[in-house]
């Protein structure tokens, strides 16, 4: 018995010397029973929070940052619209915090209509397009290019150019030889009225080409004109001396080369005279000189009473409505 006793005491012994450095080691390598997490700090949007873990089996402690949530943001609204030119705004809220963001709305741009011509083009001179924005004020213009001119083109400019210079130096026999039809005559160049004509086209005569256009064989020159005008005083000049020569009957009878028709003539510069001195009177007209190639070369097709009336200050018509009115 008492050796059963040692021998027990030996296995007790032994097992006490190899089961306590087991069981030491069974304590360093805890598998561990964790509990759930207890959340110690609740994070936020923007801060972390912290929880905690216990092991059940050996009291070991665990604890874990919880990273911060973040926002959660709203829809965004829209606080200033944006316009063509400037930018507008939006803004969200978070759902869980104070926390706002804005940001901007890009501009929108204009938003163009059609282009619409508001000058045309013409050979002289360039053309303009607008176009407008649908939404705000803002308008866009644009050129239009020049039109480009023929040789003929050129050609028939060129003769308008000359009949205006020949009509500035009212050089009668110049004007006419511009004219297709030879039978066409400028108008009056009498001597009565010669001198008048030559001392205010040369002074005032001035003229500004507008375009050139083809229509069939016919280039049409179309010019801006500044004339003198003389039609009030040339009326007053003929109606005047109608007066003194009481009316027309006799006038009509006389022979030209009279001596009344000379007197008459004489009376006519008097008057002429007179209010050629008041003469500060300009007129502006539009006129198109239609002009083609002729056997003879480039030419006027028609004389009208406007061109006359370039050539001759507006003089003609002054004279021919005195005489209307005594016919
Ligand atoms: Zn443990
Ligand atoms: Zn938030
Ligand atoms: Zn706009």
């Amino acid at each position: 018995m008492k050796k059963m006793f040692v021998t027990l005491s030996l296995i007790i012994a032994l097992l006490g010397t190899t089961c306590l450095p087991l069981m030491t080691a069974q304590a360093q390598t805890c598998t561990h029973d964790w509990s759930d997490w207890v959340v110690e700090e609740e994070a936020t949007c923007t801060t972390t929070g912290t929880q905690t873990r216990t092991c059940s089996q050996c009291g070991a402690e665990q604890t874990q940052t919880i990273a911060a949530t973040g926002h959660t943001w709203g829809e965004w609204d829209v606080d200033e619209d944006p316009t063509c030119t400037e930018a507008g705004s939006e803004y969200r809220w978070c759902e869980n915090c104070d926390a706002e963001q804005t940001r901007t709305v890009a501009v929108t741009g204009h938003n163009w209509g059609k282009w619409k011509t508001k000058k045309k083009a013409t050979t002289m001179q360039a053309g303009k397009k607008v176009r407008e924005c649908k939404y705000c004020d803002a308008t866009q213009k644009k050129k239009i290019a020049k039109k480009k001119m023929t040789a003929s083109m050129k050609k028939a400019k060129k003769v308008a150019n000359d009949y205006m210079k020949a009509a500035k130096a009212y050089d009668v026999n110049k004007m006419n030889s511009l004219f297709a039809n030879k039978k066409c005559s400028t108008g009056y160049p009498t001597s009565v009225v010669d001198g008048y004509l030559k001392k205010y086209n040369k002074k005032y005569l001035k003229w500004k080409f507008v375009d050139v256009k083809k229509d069939g064989k016919i280039y049409k020159v179309k010019m801006k004109v500044t004339r003198p005008d003389m039609y009030n005083n040339f009326y007053k000049a003929v109606d005047d001396t109608l007066t003194w020569y009481l009316g027309m009957s006799l006038f009509y009878s006389e022979p030209s080369k009279s001596a009344l028709f000379q007197k008459y003539n004489a009376n006519l510069v008097k008057y002429l005279k007179k209010f050629a001195k008041k003469s500060k009177k300009t007129d502006t007209t539009t006129i198109t000189l239609k002009i083609k190639k002729t056997k003879k070369g480039w030419k006027i097709v028609k004389k009208t009473k406007a061109i006359v009336d370039i050539a001759c200050g507006y003089a003609n018509a002054g004279m021919d409505a005195a005489y209307d009115e005594w016919d």
